[in-house]
């Protein structure tokens, strides 16, 4: 046998039962969406390494080493899978003057692509979901794209308050954030020689980063650092009190975390994380907050913006910790075909079945013709399927079929083949 190709480290394939979930909770973001106006875009998963250098900036995480960046074998671009999702959909807004008739609200599902190393709930292809609004500054659009996230978690069945908790902070505007980088290079530098190598390097580079340090060796240094909401103006702190009081009387409890800084470089204002405890280390499912210098960074018309992203494989690690997660969906019937059937009637009265909404699965026959009655009821059952639908040699003859509950204590009976959409609604009767 030749041999087999297995599937990159860290990239999976989303099979069945578990693409159902996938399947389920994406169905509840488009209804979310749809209730809140938010639109969907899809840009291409594959963009030029600049914009995500620009984008989220030199000094982070992703651009440092987590990007999977290569060159365009035939003519030497310089081009990145996608590590995340915003500036893609600002470059993509800017590119096609979006903005140019006002504000929008957007959002994406789909696959990013991060080199880092794999375990329960990271991976290098991962999912998120993400939902932008831009050109709008004010509070009430933060407020509002925090609340949708708190709507999606309910709708999941997740408790907010308890299963994920609300994290805020702002970061103010880049003035204030200069004044307090200053205060804290100086208290930094005091303490250099508890700093690891990454805070050393970034002391310079990007010394707000330190304070988002895993490290536990630098945890004092860090706590006793100068906070930068000691450093926001009124203008700042207005915008804050505002979102924290929509929150307030939105009933959504939240802890306001000075030293929740975000991985990317373009955010200002308010930033958020929704954090569980049911994940071990990979515990953030939800971040995001205001970035309203990057649609300029990117080379568009200034124009303010606000988001986050979620990551898919942690919220549905979430659901099944919870025990929340659905049954995939059974067929409400399974076709059992006996030996000297003709195949078309069985398939138009299936196709008749189906257009009425009815969800039923045909058994193969084969080459060799149909398996034993005994056979076909086994997968009948194990489909689980709440009828089998039998087409029997003389009951097709005489335009019958045989419909006989699998589950429950219902009765079996005849159908016509002829009459297929006057009984489809019994065989769904059962979802409701
Ligand atoms: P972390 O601190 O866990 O690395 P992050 O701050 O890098 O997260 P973001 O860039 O804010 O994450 O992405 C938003 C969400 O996407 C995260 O909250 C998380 O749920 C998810 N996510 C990020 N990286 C990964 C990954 N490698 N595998 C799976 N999910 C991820
Ligand atoms: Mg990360």
């Amino acid at each position: 046998m030749a041999e087999q190709l297995k599937a990159i480290k860290g990239m999976n394939d989303i099979l069945p039962p578990d693409s159902a979930r996938w399947e389920w909770l994406e169905d509840k973001v488009r209804a979310l969406m749809r209730r809140y106006g938010y639109q969907n875009v899809r840009t291409p998963i594959v963009e030029p390494t600049a914009l995500f250098v620009r984008g989220l900036g030199e000094v982070t995480d992703i651009v440092e080493k987590e990007m999977y960046s290569f060159e365009d074998s035939l003519n030497g671009d310089k081009l990145t899978l996608r590590p995340e999702g915003t500036a893609g959909v600002v470059r993509a807004m800017n590119e096609h003057s979006f903005l140019y008739e006002g504000g929008k609200r957007l959002y994406y599902i789909g696959p990013m692509f991060r080199h880092e190393r794999p375990q329960k709930g990271r991976y290098r292809q991962f999912h998120q979901v993400g939902a932008e609004v831009l050109g709008f500054a004010g509070p009430d659009v933060d407020a509002e794209i925090i609340l949708m996230s708190a709507a999606l978690w309910r709708d999941l069945g997740i408790e907010v308050g308890t299963d994920v908790r609300l994290e805020i902070n702002s970061l103010g505007q880049p003035e204030e954030r200069r004044a307090h980088r200053e205060a804290l290079i100086q208290h930094l530098q005091v303490h250099a020689d508890l700093l690891d190598e990454d805070g050393k390097r970034r002391l310079h580079t990007n010394p707000l980063r330190i304070l988002d340090t895993k490290n536990p060796a630098m945890q004092a240094v860090v706590e006793a650092a100068p906070q930068l909401i000691d450093f926001l103006g009124e203008a700042s702190l207005a915008h804050f009190n505002a979102v924290k009081s929509t929150l307030d009387a939105a009933g959504i409890a939240y802890r306001v975390n000075p030293r929740l800084v975000r991985g990317m470089d373009y955010y200002n204002l308010t930033v958020f994380e929704w954090v569980t405890e049911r994940l071990g280390s990979q515990g953030t499912v939800c971040g995001g907050g205001r970035y309203d210098g990057l649609i300029e960074q990117l080379g568009g018309k200034p124009a303010p913006a606000v988001g986050w992203g979620l990551g898919i494989e942690r919220l549905l690690l979430l659901v099944e910790e919870l025990g929340k997660a659905p049954q995939p969906d059974a067929p409400d019937a399974f076709a059992i075909t006996l030996a000297g059937v003709p195949v078309a009637q069985v398939m138009t009265t299936l196709e008749a079945l189906r257009a009425q909404g009815v969800r039923v699965v045909l058994n193969p026959a084969g080459k060799e013709g149909p398996a034993s009655m005994k056979s076909q009821f086994k997968k009948a059952d194990a489909s689980g399927a709440q009828f089998a639908l039998v087409f029997g040699p003389d009951e097709v003859a005489q335009g019958l079929v045989t419909v006989k509950p699998l589950r429950g204590n219902g009765e079996q009976c005849t159908e016509s083949l002829a009459m297929a959409a006057q009984w489809a609604g019994r065989l769904q009767a059962h979802r409701s």
